[in-house]
């Protein structure tokens, strides 16, 4: 990737804007690509029979499932039916149950085999959460859990959400292995009429069920489809494929708890993707594998990370206060945006880029006039470029073993491009002798398999194992229409379809949660709601809204079981409107290099601008997303609201 024309820009001192903007430009244009989306295989919708096992999940325990006495029955009706039993989903159910509705009204359904959504599914070697477990992880308060670390590694975060389901008496509430096909709603009787798939195991056949549900809450996470670009010839590749999001310990040998891949010892493993997921993996591979191939397209951005354990002192002191982990999440928020009277509480490395923002809003962002965009986009890339020259260097001081290994690993890009990473062990990967960084075409990456391996610039690299880090179908695919995030359908009034309703009219919502046409059906973003690196925030404030919302209407209902809450045009219009009035503050989105979050580059390419841009995020920032909903549910006249 590097060139000789970049000699200037890496001398160590921050390059001048104009020299910095071309080469961002220039690196972005190398990716952009016409197929955009359609360069990848969305694995649950298209894998061919090679593919297909590396979405199967490999945690599920039929036998011990089907011994269960079932969740839900054909015919049931249940008040609150909750698509998703990762963290979203639990935070709702708490919040419900906090409002004086009961466990026993609840099912969670969900397609894998247990509790914790995204932490059930991703169990690859070195997971674990970028973000201050103190903040990331949900309830804790409640719970009165203590994390380990600064930073909580996967088999604890998942083990918690399985802690949140038994605290809330959730814990056989769960309706797993269980595709949620179709939604339709019955005006008359009240109800959301489900159709659902379970799934039970190769010993017995799948279950066909129909259950009504009064409230619908979709609780589906934002990357849980895997993708795998689409390789020329890999069918033919003889070797094992692995996708970081169903590891196979199988294959590897270790397990979560075990971090010895004793099963990649002397094997040739190749590792394809450099994003989150890939800091995290390679550098637990590299410590297992006879040798591991990386096979980078674009670099991540890495900083450095500092873990430790979590002192009991200093948690008695953080957990003091009731309120604390809002409080906490609020400070993190206002660090982002700039500072807070009371200081920097978290204060670790993502506090530290500030020209993040651009990416998740500003409260005192003042709307960008039209005019106004190339000044803004130019003071985010000034405030951003010191951070990003550091980071440069920082790859620099690491990674000495080879230099082109090391000016490869250099990313040229705005911190708020990609996800930032954070890790201390990954770069110094590189300098081992087992790791070799191959870099592929910036246009293209790896095109081409062999039953041996893949080709890289006509170089054949041999591997016994090859695993995919290459993430999931971008959430802003079809501008993150909700159903298809579910990969189902949703029929509402009169048989509209919500996929309909949200191509024609653009992302219509009020407060990111409800939408006209749909009573009773929750949505949870990203369309119009606050944006967060730490997401688990924006699941607590839609939960305790929806949450506070129904038990209101419910005790203005004279009939419990038959209250109804929909969004009115003029609801929609007032919320629609404050986000497209604001939206030209995410213009320096535009600089970015493809990746999920701008739909690989076409989010502003293709289709309708205008209805893009309806599906932007909250502009004013998280806390001042939380406050427009509290503000709003304190007024008490739910306007915008039909309760019916
Ligand atoms: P990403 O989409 O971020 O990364 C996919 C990687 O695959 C990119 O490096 C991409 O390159 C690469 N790639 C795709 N196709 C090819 C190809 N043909 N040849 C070579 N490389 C290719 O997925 P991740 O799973 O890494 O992360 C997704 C998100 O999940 C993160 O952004 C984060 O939000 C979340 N996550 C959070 C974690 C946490 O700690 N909280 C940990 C892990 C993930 P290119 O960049 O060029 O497209």
């Amino acid at each position: 990737m590097a060139t000789s024309s970049d000699h200037n820009l890496s001398n160590g001192s921050v390059p001048d804007l104009a020299s910095l903007g071309a080469k961002y430009e220039d690196e972005k244009n190398k990716r952009l690509r016409p197929d955009g989306n359609s360069q990848y295989l969305d694995l649950e919708l298209e894998a061919p029979p090679h593919l297909a096992r590396l979405v199967e999940d490999p945690w599920v325990d039929h036998d011990a499932l089907n011994a269960q006495e079932p969740s839900i029955r054909d015919g049931d009706d249940v008040k609150f039916l909750i698509l998703g039993a990762g963290f979203c989903g639990l935070s709702y159910a708490a919040r419900l149950i906090e409002n004086g509705f009961k466990a026993e009204d609840i099912r969670l359904v969900d397609t894998l085999g247990g509790w914790g959504g995204t932490w059930y599914a991703n169990r690859y070697p070195g997971l674990m959460c970028d973000s201050e477990s103190y903040i990331y992880l949900p309830l804790l308060e409640e719970t009165g859990y203590m994390p380990k670390n600064r930073y909580a590694y996967g088999e604890e975060i998942r083990l918690h959400a399985e802690r949140i389901a038994s605290h809330y008496n959730l814990a056989d509430k769960g309706v797993f292995r269980t595709f949620m096909k179709s939604f339709t709603w019955d005006d008359e009787a009240k109800r959301w009429i489900v159709e659902l798939v379970q799934s039970r195991g190769p010993k017995e056949q799948t279950l066909h069920m129909t259950v009504r549900g009064q409230f619908v809450v979709l609780a589906n996470g934002v990357l849980n489809h895997p993708k795998t670009p689409k390789i020329e010839n890999l069918e033919a590749y003889k070797g094992a494929m692995i996708h970081t999001a169903r590891w196979r310990y199988d294959i590897t040998g270790g397990s979560q708890a075990d971090p010895k891949l004793t099963g990649l010892e002397g094997k040739k493993v190749g590792f394809i993707g450099t994003g989150a997921t890939g800091v995290q993996c390679i550098t637990a591979l590299a410590k297992s594998a006879g040798h591991l191939y990386v096979f980078q397209r674009t670099p991540a951005s890495v900083d450095e990370r500092g873990q430790r354990e979590t002192d009991p002192e200093e948690w008695a002191k953080i957990s003091a206060e009731p309120g604390w982990w809002t409080k906490r999440n609020a400070n993190f928020f206002d660090n982002i945006h700039g500072s807070s009277p009371d200081g920097n509480l978290v204060n670790d490395s993502w506090t530290t880029i500030k020209s993040y923002s651009v990416l998740v809003g500003q409260p005192d962002g003042h709307p960008v006039t039209m005019e106004g965009i190339p000044a803004h986009i130019g003071a985010a890339m000034v405030r951003d470029a010191p951070r990003t020259e550091r980071l440069r260097k920082r790859v620099e001081d690491t990674v000495t073993k080879d230099k082109d290994t090391s000016e490869n690993l250099k990313p040229w890009y705005p911190s708020w491009c990609k996800r930032p990473c954070f890790h201390d062990e990954y770069l110094p990967s590189f300098n081992r002798e087992n790791v070799t960084l191959v870099q592929t075409p910036p246009s293209t990456g790896v095109q081409k398999a062999t039953s041996k391996g893949l080709v890289v610039d006509g170089k054949e690299y041999e591997l016994d194992v090859l695993v995919f880090g290459t993430g999931y179908r971008s959430p802003a695919a079809d501008m993150s229409e909700p159903s298809k995030m579910c990969n189902t359908t949703i029929r509402g009034r009169d048989g509209m379809l919500l996929s309909d309703k949200w191509l024609a009219e653009g992302p219509t919502t009020m407060h990111a949660s409800l939408t006209k046409g749909f009573p009773n059906l929750f949505l949870t973003g990203p369309a119009q709601a606050g944006a967060s690196p730490c997401i688990t925030f924006l699941f607590d404030i839609m939960a305790r809204h929806a949450a506070e919302l129904i038990a209101a209407a419910t005790k203005r209902n004279a009939d419990p079981d038959t209250v109804t809450l929909e969004a009115t045009k003029e609801g929609e219009d007032e919320w629609v409107g404050s986000i497209v009035s604001r939206a030209a503050w995410f213009a320096p989105v535009s600089v970015c290099l493809p990746s999920y979050l701008n739909n690989e580059g076409s989010t502003m390419r293709d289709g309708d601008v205008g209805k893009t841009i309806k599906g932007a995020a909250y502009p004013l920032g998280m806390n001042l997303f939380s406050k427009a909903l509290s503000d709003w549910r304190a007024e008490g006249k739910f306007q915008g609201v039909v309760i019916g």
